[in-house]
Order: structure tokens, then sequence, then C-alpha cells
């Protein structure tokens, strides 16, 4: 029985403060607190209407770790899971640190004035966490997160060495919308737009935006377009599986969003440098975030399905293995059980389960860690139950790339 404050009231919030609920022998008590508490107040109605549990709610700024710190004291929660920005995650630890909390996060820490997200801000907390007995859990989302999770399963049950792993990210749902992204705008679009980059026999290898793709049939989703990408797991899996040759991230986009997407590049649109407008200073991309759908709006009428998951070779008994696992969710089923599109489903099933497993005992260890640092299998005993399952297969031809 424990006390949990949810930070970020946003599509991965919402699907966090729902699954939250759903497990009420671990989490008795919740609070849902963020910027706008009206939006806190709209997800506790539909949580009382759909899993007839009552939330407390708050209004924070977790920019300011003091007001954070005191929310928690007046809260008194054991653990705080962050799921507002990557811009607040410091803030959050800190008052983490202050108050005595274990924490748990979906997204790396990244400067608001640089479109660059990095662990090395986050890992820096390691003896400050350690010191205080305190656990910090990073990137508990689907990828990062369930991606990650894969690789240690992978490393621990099916593999004597790991050599490469492609990580593969398809959404090929479709939200009726001309163009609008499924997790915060502002976040999702200094990611895409950043350079390509990835890992072989030891450095660091760059592309140009976007520029390197092939199709790949996903189950139950089809042939897709998938372009390489950097992704925050990279970073800590190349530490943490050993034996790592190659590892990259692809993730699929349609025409129209590409050329969307183009288009306000173009136009400056994505420019996170200030600009003057009627002699007030505006950010574009965060204005452009302002008129764009908003990625917990989309669920309603959101069809199709995600299919997302680790493709990984090395050997086993002496001999070159070929897996492959992955997820599928569909969009729609999503919406029914807590009224949120996949992406923001994928994310806040796992966060939950990590907190979970973090104030059950099963993942509760002093210092700051990425999730493939845990033990994964009481992950993946439950996580196919909590509704993400997982197939397993053994490829017979190699990547089309
Ligand atoms: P949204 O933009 O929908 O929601 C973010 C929420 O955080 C909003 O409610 C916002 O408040 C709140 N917030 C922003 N700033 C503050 C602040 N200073 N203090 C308090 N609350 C604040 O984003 P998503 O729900 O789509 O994404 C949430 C997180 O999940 C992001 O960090 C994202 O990167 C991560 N994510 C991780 C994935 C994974 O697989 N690991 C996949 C998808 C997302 P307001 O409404 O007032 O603006």
């Amino acid at each position: 029985m424990s006390r949990v404050l949810i930070i970020g009231a946003g599509g991965v919030g919402s699907v966090v403060t729902h699954k939250c609920a759903q497990v009420p022998e671990v989490f008795s008590d919740i609070m849902l607190a963020s910027r706008t508490k009206a939006k806190c107040d709209k997800i506790a109605k539909d949580v009382k209407q759909l899993q007839k549990r009552k939330i407390a709610t708050a209004a924070v700024d977790a920019d300011d770790p003091k007001q954070t710190a005191k929310l928690i004291k007046s809260f008194k929660p054991e653990l705080v899971i962050n799921v507002a920005l990557p811009y607040q995650d410091l803030a959050i630890m800190e008052a983490c640190l202050a108050t005595g909390t274990h924490y748990l996060d979906t997204a790396n820490y990244e400067p608001p004035t640089k479109a660059k997200f990095e662990y090395k801000w986050q890992w820096a907390y390691k003896k400050k966490f350690e010191k205080a007995g305190l656990t910090a859990i990073l990137g508990c989302g689907f990828d990062p997160g369930q991606s990650n999770i894969y690789c240690a399963w992978a490393a621990k049950h099916h593999f004597d060495e790991i050599n490469t792993i492609d990580i593969m990210d398809c959404n090929a749902g479709s939200h009726g919308k001309a163009f609008a992204t499924n997790f915060n705008p502002e976040i999702n679009i200094r990611e895409i737009t950043q350079r390509g980059k990835f890992w072989e026999q030891g450095a660091w290898k760059e592309t140009d935006p976007l520029s390197v793709h092939t199709t790949f049939d996903f189950a139950e989703c089809g042939p897709k377009e998938m372009y390489l990408m950097y992704h925050e797991e990279l970073e800590s899996l190349v530490k943490n599986i050993k034996g790592l040759q190659r590892i990259r991230f692809w993730m699929t986009f349609g025409k129209p969003y590409l050329t969307h997407l183009e288009v306000l590049q173009n136009v400056g649109m994505t420019s996170i440098k200030p600009i003057l407008y009627e002699g007030k200073e505006i950010v574009p991309l965060q204005f452009l975030k302002a008129v764009l759908p908003k990625p917990e709006t989309l669920g309603e009428n959101y069809s199709g399905k995600t299919n997302i998951g680790c493709w990984i070779e090395g050997k086993k008994d002496g001999k070159f293995k070929r897996y492959y696992i992955y997820n599928v969710c569909d969009h729609a089923a999503c919406y029914k059980e807590v009224r949120a599109q996949a992406i923001s489903y994928t994310t806040g099933v796992p966060a939950m389960l990590g907190a979970k497993l973090l104030l059950t005992d099963q993942w509760k260890r002093a210092g700051v860690w990425n999730v493939e640092q845990f033990n994964p299998d009481p992950f993946m005993k439950d996580i196919g139950g909590h509704g993400l399952p997982w197939v397993e297969t053994a490829p017979t031809g190699p990547l089309p790339i």
C-alpha cells in the first residue's frame, strides 16, 4: 500500500493515472499534479467514471523544486512519477532528494534552449541518490523503457552474446488530422529534426536527418517505411549490453507527415530560437505546439495499431542467432480502456509497472538506474496482464538494410 504523486497531466500522465488506479493493492493513494489543475481534474473525473477510484489533484510548477518539495511534503508520497516534460527532470529529482522520495521518469533531461538530450545530467545524480538511499528509475516508458527491458530479457534468456540491436517503432494508426504529433509536439519535433546517429564498432556515426530508410513489414501493421534516428535508449544500452557491435533506432513516418514537417522546417516554424513578434519574444516551435492538436485529444477517433520491438542478433551455444520481440497495440482498444491513444498508452503502462516494481521492492536499489539494469523477469511476467503482451519470433532472413 503506497502513496504516489504523478506529475504531468498530458496524454501519458492520464494513462499512468488510470493504470495506477487499476492496481489499488499497490497504489492506495494517488495524486495527479500539473501546471494546469483543470487538466488534472478532467482526468480525475474520467478515472472516477472508468476505474471507480477517487484521486487527489493539485497545481504545481515543477520547474521550481521548492514548489514540488512543498507539495510532496503535504501529500507524503513514497514515489514521484514524472511524466511532465524532460525540461523538469532535474528540478523534480532535486525535490525528491530534498524530501526523501523515490523517482521515476520516461524521458531524459533536455535543456529548454538546446535540442540535445543526454543522460549525463541525470547520471550525475547517482551518488546523491545512493547516499540518500533512494531509487531513481530513468526512461521507463516504451522506447526508452520496454525496448531496453526487451534487450535485458534477450541478454538474460536468449543469447550468450548480443552483437546487434535494431529497435523498430511503427505507428500504423490514423487519427484523421492533417498533421499532429503523438506526444508533446515540441519534444517530438526537436527529436525528429535532429541528425541521425547510431553506434557501430565502438564509435557513434552520424547521418543527415531522416536520410537513411527502408521498408519493413510489421506484424498486424503491414509494410511501412522506417527511418534511422537517434533515440535516447541507445546511449544507455551501449553501456549496459555487453559485446554490442552495433545498435540503431528506426521509426516509421508517412509521406504526408514528412511533407508537413519539411514545410514547417523550411518556413522556420520548428526553430527554438526566440523571435520578436509584435514586441514580444516567442519561440516558433512553442507557438507551433500551441496551434497543433493536443496529443491527449487524438485518441477518440484513432484507428489502427502500433508495433514496437527489438530485432537482435548474436550468439547462443556457439551458433548465430536471430531474435525479434515486439508488442502490438491497438489505438481504439486503448481509448476504450483509458481514453488514450496507443502512443500514450504504450508509454504510461510501463511507467506504472516500473513504479509497481519499485514500490514492491523488486526494483528498489539506491542510485540512478536505466531500466535494463534491473532484473527483467518480474516486468516481463506482469506487463502482458497490464495491457502490453509481447511476441517472440525467430526470423529466417536478415533485416532489409
Ligand atoms: P504532454 O505535452 O501531453 O503533457 C505534458 C504535461 O506536463 C502537461 O500536462 C503539461 O502541463 C505538464 N507540464 C509541462 N511543464 C510543466 C511544469 N513546469 N510543471 C508542471 N507540469 C508541467 O506530453 P505527453 O504526455 O505526450 O508526454 C509526457 C512525457 O512522456 C514527455 O516527457 C515525453 O517525452 C515522454 N514520452 C516518453 C515516451 C517513451 O516511450 N519513453 C513516449 C512518449 C512520450 P500543461 O498542460 O499546463 O502544459
